[in-house]
């Protein structure tokens, strides 16, 4: 473990997070760690949009969310930031860890997307190992990372694969789940396979869901994913 000074007095200016009011407007102003903050200076993100500002400090309270916010409102962020701070807060980082975080995505596109900027995010210092899981390898060649891998970006069909298949491959020390696009994941036919990897999922973690729309079926994959939720709504332009 490293920087457990650091680490406690993020601890601490976390957990005095003012969850009441629009008190934080730029990245600048949250607790988080030097190499998050350098990543998202080095990327020329400075104001948090919308939907950032409302989820980002409720998930870094580790609270779960439900979040509806329309296409281009910077969703992506609002779910890596506190993601990552989350498992470097935890330590939960490195080799030896496990996997702490899982994200299911749509499409492969869409996961691809979501690695590139985790990428961008996370070059200046961290030192997470981060994963695909889309399809495209041979299942053995994808296989051989997940063992290693502390953070997955994965399309549903693909990751209940190797849930059923890969024997050595565990979900146990699973912190966060992170459902993006969860309304086109319905779309695309995927509640079953979702269903199912949220069973192999220990109860006690994380959840974000996001979701460009709301609609009955969202509400019924929050209910079944999501533990007390916080909802954040989104309609303005940001
Ligand atoms: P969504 O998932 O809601 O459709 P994205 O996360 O893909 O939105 O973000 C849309 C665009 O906005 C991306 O090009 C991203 O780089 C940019 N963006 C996200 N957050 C910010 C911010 N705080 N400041 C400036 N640009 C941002
Ligand atoms: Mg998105």
């Amino acid at each position: 473990k490293r920087d457990d000074v650091d680490v406690e007095k993020l601890e601490q200016a976390v957990a005095e997070l003012d969850l009441q009011n629009g008190s934080y407007k730029d990245f600048t102003d949250l607790p988080l760690s030097d190499p998050t903050k350098q990543g998202l200076k080095s990327s020329h993100f400075a104001v948090m949009t919308d939907v950032q500002a409302k989820a980002i400090p409720l998930a870094l309270k580790g609270h779960d969310i439900l979040a509806a916010a329309k296409t281009g409102s910077g969703k992506t962020l609002a779910f890596l930031i506190p993601m990552l701070e989350n498992l470097y807060r935890l330590q939960h980082i490195g080799p030896d860890a496990g996997l702490g975080a899982l994200v299911i995505s749509p499409t492969r596109e869409l996961a691809i997307q979501i690695f590139d900027v985790l990428c961008k995010l996370g070059r200046h210092g961290h030192m997470f190992a981060a994963g695909l899981i889309i399809g495209g390898k041979s299942l053995e060649a994808e296989r051989q990372a997940l063992s290693r891998m502390n953070i997955l970006i994965a399309t549903p069909g693909r990751l209940l694969q190797h849930l059923s298949q890969t024997v050595a491959f565990n979900m146990d020390d699973l912190k966060m789940l992170v459902l993006d696009e969860a309304d086109r994941i319905l779309d695309m036919g995927f509640q079953k396979d979702v269903d199912a990897i949220i069973e192999y999922l220990p109860k006690e973690r994380q959840t974000m869901l996001f979701s460009a729309t709301q609609s009955r079926k969202v509400k019924d994959l929050a209910r079944l994913s999501l533990q007390d939720p916080e909802y954040i709504s989104v309609h303005a332009e940001d």
